[in-house]
């Protein structure tokens, strides 16, 4: 007999009958002696028909009264689904959040969970019954004594679900879903799309955070950290679906069940160089064909980094080990004889990295980061951000330093530190699954000083807004007066805030400006492989130059690679660097633009 916690999105409790086979499917497990707690979305599409609602009304709705209405559509669920539970002579209970005792941060519309109280569940399930949990929402205290309703942020009834298991040192954690499990890429958008029977969290947490809504990156996050058994399956049938695998676990500490300290390691990684090719032309074709090149000669790239100037022309940077750096500079030379441009070449560097889970969705973490540097007077020569890993290159004369003051700001212990640590991925497939993300915008900050800090300040002033920004690049080349453009990524929905974030920085920055970028989508490249596979980047780029899609910003970390493209290219791109990697297992390649009919946004 095993305690087993379920959760069910919205389709799949989204009419009367759906639920009832819902209910069947809990019954079923009741009959075989486990115990069942039960976590809902939902019905269908309630929480767009709310918002809608609540949009109609007013152009910015309080959040505490976005919770208040919210929260209501899990409510209708549990009440439906104890009932058809009880039709079926099962007995069950249906409890809401702040009933189970979820307790969270103050923060409406995206509080993280701090504690669950276990005793209330326990005791429901000591009688005997199923206890059907509301998914996405919980209880902060509020002020004055008044207990308020709090929601998770959109999709966060993976979290609740993960969250419970955790709490309650369930057996399992089964999410419920209309897709067969984890799919290599969302089936809306490429139809061949291949099911994963196995994925390591560090994967999965990049797809989520890259666009792969099957789930909520922090109930990955969860699963991770507290080695939570997570399986996501199809409620339609009894197939085994996807099995997400995590290496290390912890304790739940006093800081709370997602609050606890997010960065679980430091690594360096010496003896680095710094290429950098600029003012190279802005076409299809030109990363492809030198990462092609670089390949061929079996020089293992690391870090990438593009970005588009002026308009017109590109800058690429990219680093590898220091006794590839002469070779490659040979290989480089050779690509811009035909092209044009100006190559710099410099050896002497270090990798500084942070290592957890969910670090990007945390703005302060990579914020302190910066800081941290740019109080040593460090100056970072390259940025590179994913959800698991923020990576700095800086001189290597100031490695050591940096690492003392790393360690002291995150509370990181000498075993913790890993010195020049071995490639990972040896026997990993280079890329596991891709993903689209069609909701970030893309931001300039034209003409920022060049001295250490700048990067910092950026992100301090949008992480206090509370605002998260990805894909960080300084651009190589610099205007007349030295200074440099700064580009990144944020979500769209974040994007008017973030002007009266930087406003004042901008104020103390002679002749800064902020710049919109063009309408971009980011397709993403996502494996454990990656690190230890020569060539994966020059493989992505030839998919896309194969489809004749322009790429407007490349960001790599170790186990994955994503490009901007133009927002209309989306889904192509998907496609494209799905079929560039096989990841379809048929024969099948899809033309441009050839969406499948399931595709609705
Ligand atoms: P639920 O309501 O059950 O939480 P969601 O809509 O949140 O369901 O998530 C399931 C959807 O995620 C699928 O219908 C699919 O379109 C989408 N999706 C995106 N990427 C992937 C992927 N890599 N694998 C499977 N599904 C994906
Ligand atoms: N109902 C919420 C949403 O639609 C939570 C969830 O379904 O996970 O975002
Ligand atoms: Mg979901």
């Amino acid at each position: 007999m095993a305690l087993l916690v379920q959760k069910f999105g919205g389709t799949s409790v989204g009419s009367v009958e759906r639920i009832q086979a819902v209910a069947q499917r809990i019954a079923g497990c009741r009959e075989e002696g486990h115990d069942v707690v039960v976590v809902v979305s939902a019905m269908g599409h309630t929480t767009d028909e709310l918002t809608s609602l609540a949009a109609a009304i007013c152009e910015e709705p309080p959040q505490r009264e976005m919770d208040m209405l919210l929260a209501s559509g899990e409510q209708v669920s549990i009440a439906l689904l104890a009932m058809a539970l009880h039709a079926m002579g099962v007995s069950a209970v249906s409890m809401t959040g702040p009933q189970v005792g979820i307790m969270t941060e103050s923060t409406h519309g995206r509080a993280r969970i701090l504690d669950i109280r276990t005793d209330r569940v326990r005791s429901r399930l000591n009688d005997g019954h199923v206890v059907v949990v509301a998914g996405f929402q919980g209880t902060s205290s509020g002020s004055g004594g008044i207990a308020e309703i709090t929601t998770l942020g959109r999709g966060g009834s993976d979290t609740s679900a993960v969250a419970l298991a955790a709490a309650l040192g369930a057996d399992a954690c089964e999410i419920y879903t209309d897709v067969p499990g984890v799919l290599t890429t969302d089936p809306r958008k490429v139809v061949d799309a291949q099911l994963m029977t196995t994925v390591s969290c560090d994967e999965m947490l990049e797809l989520a955070s890259l666009g792969a809504s099957v789930l909520h990156p922090r109930a990955v996050e969860i699963a991770r950290n507290y080695g939570v058994p997570l399986l996501v399956r199809s409620s339609w049938s009894d197939e085994p679906g996807t099995l997400l695998t995590s290496r290390k676990t912890r304790n739940i500490g006093r800081d709370g069940l997602e609050l606890g300290s997010p960065v679980d390691g430091v690594e360096q990684l010496e003896q680095q160089a710094v290429l950098g090719l600029s003012h190279i032309p802005d076409q299809p074709g030109i990363a492809a064909r030198l990462f092609e090149a670089l390949s061929k000669a079996e020089i293992n790239v690391d870090l990438i980094i593009q970005s588009t100037h002026e308009g017109s022309s590109n800058d690429i940077t990219f680093t590898v080990h220091e006794d590839e750096l002469e070779r490659a500079r040979t290989v480089c030379d050779a690509v811009l004889g035909d092209l044009g441009g100006a190559l710099s070449a410099e050896g002497g560097m270090t990798k500084l990295s942070i290592r957890g889970a969910g670090i990007m969705g945390r703005p302060g973490i990579a914020a302190n980061l910066f800081n941290c540097l740019s109080q040593q007077g460090i100056n970072l020569r390259l940025i590179a951000t994913s959800e698991v890993k923020v990576s700095c290159v800086i001189a290597s004369a100031m490695g050591h330093k940096a690492l003392r003051a790393v360690q002291e700001a995150f509370d990181v212990s000498d075993s913790q530190v890993q010195l020049n640590p071995p490639l990972e991925g040896e026997n990993e497939p280079e890329v596991r699954g891709v993903a689209l993300d069609r909701d970030q915008a893309q931001l300039s900050v034209c003409h920022v000083p060049d001295r250490p800090g700048t990067a910092a300040a950026l992100c301090s002033a949008l992480a206090d807004a509370g605002i998260s920004l990805d894909a960080i690049v300084q651009s190589e080349r610099q205007h007349g007066d030295g200074s440099r453009d700064i580009s990144f990524i944020l979500p769209k929905e974040d994007r008017a805030r973030a002007d009266v974030a930087l406003a004042p920085l901008l104020a103390q920055w002679p002749g800064a400006a902020l710049e919109e970028g063009a309408a971009i989508a980011r397709v993403s490249a996502v494996g454990a492989g990656m690190p230890a596979t020569a060539g994966t980047a020059g493989r992505m780029f030839r998919a896309l130059a194969d489809a004749d899609i322009n790429i407007a910003l490349i960001a790599t970390s170790e186990i994955r690679t994503s490009c901007l493209v133009p927002e209309n290219d989306g889904i192509a791109a998907l496609q494209a660097v799905h079929a560039g990697f096989q990841l379809g297992g048929g024969e099948r390649h899809q033309a441009k633009g050839s969406a499948s009919p399931l595709d609705n946004g």
